[in-house]
């Protein structure tokens, strides 16, 4: 029997990375996040921040991680329950993991602190960064990622100024919902001027306070998107791993065995 992990989830069988085991850098007993999206898997923010700060040691971490048992992943990746870019360590968080495993690292975020410098400078060590932009404009930011002060314009001029600095490999995350569908052509402009090696349609698969829209639907969207390499949550086969520790998969990942994909 395995002692539970406390920062590490999964792994799981990821449409946009293959197989994933999680770090949550925050490890909260609740989210911690600067945005509600109503389409979150994990429900509502109740503990809503934007201040950096070390939530998890690195030595706590890397004592974790070499007690995983061996196993075969693709990424591993910084995500978790919140935004991953608020652990003020998230860059020394990034090099340590690195410096005792092969693979390669990814974060996922949502976006909002990509105009300050120091969360920039920590995900220069990434390999791969999947940065979500979900709106056109502040009205449709609050209304799908929820009222918090985000400001529009500075989420766009930080995308675009992390998007100039980073080597790795940078993916655009879109998730499509009733109230940003009808915008495709503006937010396939925005994917253009960014430039993303990827561009990666989602839509609320997972239980969440939004309905997901349809594979017909996502398929559409793609049209959108011509000249770009662009991918959907639908296009890629469900396979279910068995993550070391089930219950804080979920607390995590949302509940993922109830996902409607519809194969
Ligand atoms: S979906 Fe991501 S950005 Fe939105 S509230 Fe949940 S954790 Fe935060």
């Amino acid at each position: 029997m395995i002692t539970p992990f406390c920062y590490i989830y999964g792994p799981v069988y990821s449409w946009r990375l293959g197989n994933s085991l999680g770090v949550d850098p925050l490890s909260g007993q609740q989210k911690i996040c600067n945005m509600n999206c109503a389409y979150c898997q994990l429900g509502n923010t109740v503990q809503l921040s934007s201040q950096r700060q070390e939530h998890v040691s690195v030595p706590e971490l890397l004592a974790e991680i070499k007690r995983i048992p061996p196993f075969f992943v693709d990424y591993i990746t910084f995500s978790g329950r919140g935004e991953p870019t608020l652990a003020r360590n998230l860059g020394g968080m990034i090099r340590a993991v690195k410096s005792i495993r092969r693979e390669k690292v990814a974060v996922i975020t949502n976006s909002s602190l990509l105009h300050l410098k120091d969360v920039q400078d920590d995900l220069m060590e990434a390999d791969f960064v999947l940065a979500k932009l979900d709106a056109i404009n502040q009205g449709m930011l609050d209304c799908i990622d929820g009222v918090c002060g985000i400001d529009y314009e500075l989420l766009l001029r930080g995308l675009g100024k992390f998007r100039e600095r980073f080597k790795g490999k940078f993916a655009l995350q879109m998730m499509l919902v009733k109230d940003n569908i009808e915008y495709l052509k503006e937010l396939s402009t925005l994917a253009y001027l960014l430039n993303p090696h990827e561009v990666q349609l989602n839509t609320p698969v997972r239980p969440s306070g939004d309905a997901p829209l349809g594979r017909e639907t996502l398929e559409k969207a793609k049209q959108s998107f011509k000249g770009m390499r662009v991918i959907t949550c639908y296009d890629v086969p469900v396979k279910n791993n068995t993550p070391f520790d089930e219950k804080a998969t979920v607390a995590r990942h949302g509940n993922y065995r109830k996902s409607c994909y519809t194969y």
